[in-house]
């Protein structure tokens, strides 16, 4: 997909399925709309959710957006990521790049499944998958996310994410914190806070086009009819609905093409407003046309 100066490849990692248990307070015998409990969205009567990494392209970077869930590590509290296998390079392929060439890993937040990739096992260690990258984390991630942070009794385990894929980072010297407002090259980081408390979203405005990576600002297209409706993960959910409304509002007045990071589509959705809400439409794919 082409954005301006910028070709923008999904890396698609895994997909993971849930229950109707994703959204507690939803009836999903209220949801009538044909496209949403449809494929690519939903199966089998689960929601299916894809695990993946975008990577931006041009103006001299390879930026990465998120790092996926990652390989081998150990997940006792997260078993869908548990010792999970794959390899780096096959990940990176369809982009034509790799690891070495990466500039830039912007991250949204600190969860397992998008700090995966930011290191790889090597002589039997932890160490950056991206050595030569910036990797640029929420400043208010790595604040909530540090072990020293954590109220006293918590699951020790629960600091694994944190231990073999951010540690090494800030161990070599590889991390620039952010806030909204800071400029990755040519992503805007935004607020986006509501999943995380610390939750970035990244918007790439080139010309006339505009992308926004919404990280776990939703779930589902669902919510984008149904703005209200948090998922289970949702750590803030008044904070959350705000933040959901306006980022459906910002990609839909400025055209756009929202980039979430669990849409098992590889080129997001086109939001627009309809009455006092939102719809959205499924681009076409891209054409291998020049
Ligand atoms: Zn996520």
């Amino acid at each position: 997909m082409r954005i301006g100066n910028f070709e923008v490849t999904r890396l698609p990692e895994l997909v993971v399925t849930e229950g109707a248990g994703l959204f507690p307070e939803l009836d999903l015998a209220t949801v009538t709309d044909p496209r949403l409990l449809a494929p690519p969205f939903h199966d089998g009567g689960l929601f299916r959710s894809s695990i993946h990494l975008w990577l931006l392209q041009g103006e001299g970077r390879v930026i990465l957006v998120d790092a996926g869930a990652g390989a081998g590590k150990d997940r006792p509290l997260s078993p869908r990521f548990h010792r999970l296998e794959g390899r780096l390079d096959r990940l990176l392929a369809p982009a034509g790049v790799t690891a070495a060439q990466v500039t830039d890993v912007a991250l949204t937040h600190l969860h397992v499944d998008h700090v995966g990739w930011c290191t790889t096992r090597q002589d039997g260690e932890w160490r950056p998958s991206f050595p030569t990258a910036r990797h640029w984390i929420p400043a208010a991630e790595l604040a909530a996310f540090a072990p020293e942070a954590a109220p006293p009794g918590k699951d020790p385990r629960a600091h694994l994410p944190w231990q073999d894929s951010i540690a090494p980072l800030l161990a070599a010297g590889l991390v620039t914190p952010i806030a909204p407002g800071d400029r990755i090259g040519p992503l805007l980081a935004l607020e986006a806070a509501g999943h995380t408390a610390g939750q970035l979203a990244f918007l790439l405005e080139q010309q006339a086009a505009a992308a926004l990576f919404a990280a776990d600002m939703l779930h589902q297209p669902l919510q984008i009819l149904l703005p209200q409706v948090n998922s289970r993960y949702c750590a803030l959910p008044e904070t959350a609905v705000a933040t959901r409304r306006r980022l459906l509002a910002l990609a839909a007045d400025r055209g756009a093409v929202l980039l979430p990071a669990h849409f098992d589509l590889p080129c997001g959705v086109l939001v627009r407003r309809a009455g006092a809400g939102f719809d959205f439409t499924l681009p076409r794919p891209a054409s291998s046309a020049p």
